[in-house]
C-alpha cells in the first residue's frame, strides 16, 4: 500500500531510492538543505546540477545520487516568499511536490524523500506550507500508485509535528 510518513532527520543519511533537493534556479550549489546533500554527495552532484544549468521555481529535474545512499536526486525550486504575490508561492510550492513526484513515478523511483521546501532562506510559513505538501501529495496519489513510500523529512521536532498534524 501506498504510504506518507514524517520523520525528523537529517536527509542525507535516509536510506531511500531518491531524496529531493531545495535547489535555487541557477542550480548552483547554496547553503542549507542543497548545501548538505552537496557535501554528502561529492562534487560530481555540482558538475550535474550545473550541466543541466537551469531550472524555473516549481519545475523539478534528476540527477544521480553519487555519494548519498540515495541513488536519484530530484532538484526542485521553491518560490522566494518574497518575490511573488501570495497566490502564486502556494501555486508554484505545490508544483514542486507534483512535478517532483511525476519525475520520480516517471523514474519508476519505490520511495522518496521531502524537506521542508521553501521554509528555510526562501521564508515560506512552514504552517501553511505544510499544508500545501500535503495536498500536493495526495493529489499525486490519487492518478499515481508511484513512489510507494513517501516521506517528509524534517529537520527540526517543530516541523515535523506541523507535518504530522496536516496529514491528519
Ligand atoms: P529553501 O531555500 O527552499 O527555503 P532551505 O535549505 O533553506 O531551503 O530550507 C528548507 C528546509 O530544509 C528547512 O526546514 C531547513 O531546516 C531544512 N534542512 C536544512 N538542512 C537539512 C538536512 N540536512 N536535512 C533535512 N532538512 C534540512
Amino acid at each position: 500500500m501506498q504510504g506518507v510518513s514524517v520523520v525528523k532527520a537529517d536527509i542525507t543519511t535516509l536510506d531511500i531510492d531518491c531524496i529531493v533537493n531545495a535547489a535555487n534556479s541557477r542550480l548552483i550549489p547554496g547553503g542549507g538543505v542543497d548545501g548538505a546533500i552537496n557535501k554528502a554527495a561529492g562534487p560530481d552532484l555540482a558538475k550535474a546540477m550545473m550541466a543541466i544549468g537551469r531550472c524555473p521555481a516549481g519545475e523539478a529535474v534528476i540527477t544521480p545520487g553519487f555519494k548519498l545512499r540515495a541513488r536519484h536526486v530530484i532538484h526542485t525550486v521553491a518560490p522566494v516568499f518574497a518575490q511573488h504575490k501570495e497566490a502564486d508561492v502556494w501555486r508554484l510550492l505545490a508544483n514542486c511536490y507534483k512535478n517532483s513526484l511525476a519525475l520520480a513515478s516517471k523514474h519508476d523511483i519505490a520511495s522518496i524523500a521531502f524537506p521542508s521546501l521553501g521554509t528555510g532562506v526562501y521564508g515560506i510559513p512552514v504552517e501553511r506550507a505544510c499544508n500545501v505538501a500535503v495536498a500536493a501529495t495526495r493529489d499525486h496519489m490519487r492518478g499515481s500508485r508511484v513512489p510507494a513510500e513517501i516521506v517528509f523529512c524534517c529537520f527540526s521536532a517543530g516541523d515535523a509535528a506541523l507535518y504530522q498534524e496536516a496529514l491528519r
